[in-house]
């Protein structure tokens, strides 16, 4: 394994720094406090769309695909170091089209989708105009086993009927929202891992309901959102079925590859920005006549956290390493390594960062506390701690059987 980041990856890391540094970091505690007095925060805000466009004349777009014909072209392990980056702000990565959950609904319309559904849904979120949900979740039943979900899309004719209730759709409440990739049912008696497709859904077709909007750790999120949606005798065009009836369950698993990796990318960046404001804040206020840094166990906490990062990033490197070299299947354990460690690494220094801040730091004057719970989410999205242990269990014994 070689992590040494390549010429390309260098000159990445440097334009994404120069850009946020220049025009991100400038604007943001501004734009969320503008947020914050919106009565109606559905709304995307001018200075969102003019960076964007900056952000794509500059070539500093859809840099999460490896496909050269859409973007720069980088590696995983390229792309790591300039998702850590945009990690280290909650509007980088939509600036730079690189948010979940576009990011993952478009590496499925490039993989599964056939020509008339990339250039109907792919090509606009390629270019950043619309923004899509991914409706997987349900209230009602334990969707971390996703041959569970019970929504259906019955096949009549050369329509296809949705019916069924989903929630935690993100970017339900985007108002550039315009498509959805709903999973359901489609044939009951087929087997677990075959009975589910995923169908385009126009956000705007009827029967479709956005019901309410739903926060995380008291966030709405705004103007993404996270959306309950009731799918009501919706009918579309057969052709919205992705890559054919029966194709739900194994789109559901390929679409998390790289796409769960992404987000351990960002969330080092979160917690790299959380120890640096732990750092400057605690050589620069004193208590009881020292630096907060040299009371009690301040160094301590402070280099646990650099261990902690340095080993997040090592695991994040060597899985989009292996996705690279050797393909999401061979990466599965250790996808599913560093999507429990990086939450659980960001939750702690971000923790010990706000501790450090006293009472500003649960306050909305700093980033501190929504990046908490933007990282606490990540324990539950994407599958739950869980099921990834599960899984890293079942490889491990895999070993053991029958030797
Ligand atoms: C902020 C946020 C954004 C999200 N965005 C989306 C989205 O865009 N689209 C979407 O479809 N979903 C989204 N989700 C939903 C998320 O993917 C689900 O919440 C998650 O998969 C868990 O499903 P569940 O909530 O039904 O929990 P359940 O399946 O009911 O699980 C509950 C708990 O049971 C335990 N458990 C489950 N399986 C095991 C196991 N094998 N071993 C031991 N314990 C286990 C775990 O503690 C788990 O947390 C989002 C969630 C959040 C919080």
């Amino acid at each position: 394994m070689d992590f040494e980041h390549s010429a390309k990856a260098r000159e990445y890391i440097e334009r994404v720094r120069r850009f946020m540094a220049d025009e991100i970091e400038p604007m943001e505690s501004e734009y969320h406090r503008r947020m914050g007095e919106l009565d109606n925060p559905w709304v995307v805000l001018p200075e969102i769309e003019e960076l964007k466009a900056k952000a794509r004349e500059q070539g500093l777009w859809n840099m999460f695909l490896p496909e050269p014909e859409y973007g720069p072209g980088l590696s995983n392990l390229e792309y790591a170091p300039v998702a850590e980056l945009s990690g280290r702000s909650a509007i980088a990565p939509e600036i730079f089209n690189c948010n979940a959950p576009d990011t993952g609904n478009m590496e499925v319309l490039v993989k599964y989708g056939d020509e008339a559904q990339q250039e109907r849904w792919l090509k606009p979120l390629l270019a950043g105009e619309i923004r899509s949900g991914f409706a997987m979740t349900e209230p009602d039943v334990a969707s971390s086993d996703a041959t569970n979900m019970e929504a259906t899309c019955e096949l009549d004719g050369d329509e296809v009927v949705l019916n069924g209730r989903k929630w935690w759709t993100t970017n339900a409440g985007h108002p550039n929202c315009e498509v959805f990739i709903f999973m359901g049912v489609t044939d009951p008696e087929a087997g677990r891992h075959s009975r589910h497709s995923m169908v385009l859904v126009p956000v705007d077709a009827p029967g479709v309901r956005i019901e309410r909007m739903l926060t995380s750790m008291g966030h709405l999120d705004a103007p993404s959102g996270h959306g309950e949606v009731v799918f009501d005798q919706v009918r579309v065009p057969r052709e919205n079925i992705i890559a054919g009836p029966g194709r739900g369950f194994e789109i559901a698993q390929g679409r998390l590859g790289p796409g769960r990796i992404h987000h351990c990318m960002r969330l080092i960046g979160a917690a790299e920005m959380a120890l640096e404001r732990m750092c400057e804040r605690s050589l620069s206020r004193e208590a009881f006549g020292k630096p907060l840094a040299d009371l009690g166990g301040n160094r301590e906490r402070i280099a646990e956290a650099r261990v902690a990062i340095e080993q997040a990033r090592l695991l994040t490197l060597k899985a989009a390493w292996m996705i690279d070299e050797k393909g999401v299947k061979a990466a599965m354990s250790e996808i599913s390594q560093i999507k429990v460690v990086a939450p659980r690494v960001a939750l702690e220094v971000i923790d010990m960062a706000m501790q450090m801040h006293g009472g500003g730091g649960l306050s909305q004057d700093y980033p501190l506390a929504a990046a908490w719970a933007g990282a606490r989410s990540l324990r539950l999205a994407d599958g739950p701690d869980e099921v990834h242990r599960a899984l890293i269990a079942k490889m491990e014994l895999a070993r053991y059987k029958n030797p």
